[in-house]
């Protein structure tokens, strides 16, 4: 097999049957030999129904299904569909059109050019967002570059084209908490970047919210740098020395110039500041206490519960 689509699809029954339509079509003598790998991420309407169609009714493709038991993210769905794609070539591509089967034929072009490449990874040259969003992403990038070893592209996202020792290594990091911008760079490889335009989404709906996004930048921050952890000794380490520069201010305004120290004012003040900034380094110290604790209960990172096309 030369190329493995793996496509996860968490309620896109509108659109399995067009994405495989479009896909075929523009690999219309120009790719000969590829499998569909779908896994539907526990979707909560007909996707599955759509995608056991798709494979009972082009019996002469190759298709996989992978269904999960309930949705385990867009993460999972990429660990699965990696697990199971049998290409030698191996793209990751969203379900619902925005990005375009053309661009992974410029991909296989310029894998092929370049024998040296292990990776070529898409990323977006305009952001078809508001200024307020993409002003965050990059916010985002520039800041998690600064924190962590990794190196993150601004724009590029998980649409890319592996080589299979580079799929290898990616399955080989087993780490419940997922975050594959992260794990894309800390494998290695050698990986060329391509710009492309992300289309609008025609059917179905957008899975992400602001709430959702900050959520998934904070978990990446997390799982890739301990800077937080060190942010929480600088935090604590301010302050106490402030408070013993305050204590000595105000011993001295009382020696020196007989002011006395307003008092009930001061301690509420300091307690709650102290006891905010205590709070704020204990809710990060259990940010990473309950990764680990999530870790080392050591869970499937997902729960396969049909797959059709496994022995096709
Ligand atoms: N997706 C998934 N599981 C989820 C959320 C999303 O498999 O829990 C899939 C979704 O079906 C789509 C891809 O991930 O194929 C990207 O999702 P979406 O279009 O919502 O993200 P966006 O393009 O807005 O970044
Ligand atoms: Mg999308």
């Amino acid at each position: 097999m030369k190329l493995s689509l793996v496509v996860p699809c968490y309620n896109e029954e509108v659109n399995v049957k067009r994405f495989f339509d479009e896909v075929n079509k523009a690999f219309e003598n120009k790719v000969s030999d590829y499998e569909f790998v779908f896994v539907n991420d526990g979707s909560k309407d007909n996707t599955y129904s759509e995608l056991k169609k798709l494979y009972e009714e082009n019996k002469a493709s190759a298709i996989q299904v992978l269904s999960f038991s309930r949705n385990f993210g867009k993460e999972a769905a990429i660990y699965a569909g990696l697990s199971y794609a049998k290409g030698d070539l191996v793209c990751i591509i969203d379900a619902d059109l925005q990005q375009r089967p053309e661009v992974v034929l410029e991909m296989l072009i310029e894998m092929e050019k370049d024998d040296s490449l292990d990776c070529v990874a898409a990323y977006q040259e305009n952001r078809r967002e508001s200024k307020t969003l993409s002003g965050l992403k990059s916010g985002f990038y520039k800041l998690i570059n600064k924190i962590t070893d990794v190196d993150f592209v601004n724009g590029a996202s998980d649409f890319r084209l592996l080589k299979r020792t580079m799929v290898d290594a990616i399955l080989e990091m087993t780490e419940y908490h997922r975050f594959s911008k992260g794990i894309f760079s800390w494998v290695g490889f050698n990986t060329k970047y391509i710009p492309y335009t992300v289309e609008e989404r025609q059917f179905g709906e957008t899975k992400w919210s602001y709430g959702k996004l900050f959520k998934y930048a904070f978990d990446g921050i997390i799982s890739f740098s301990t800077f937080p952890l060190k942010l929480a000794t600088g935090v604590g380490l301010a302050t106490a020395f402030a408070s013993i520069i305050y204590l000595i201010v105000v011993i001295l305004q009382k020696l020196i110039c007989g002011i006395d120290v307003p008092g009930y004012a001061t301690i509420v003040v300091l307690v709650l500041l102290l006891g905010g900034m205590q709070l704020f380094c204990l809710g990060i110290l259990g940010e990473y206490l309950s990764k680990i604790y999530v870790q080392v209960k050591n869970r499937p990172i997902y729960i396969l519960k049909e797959h059709l096309g496994k022995d096709d």
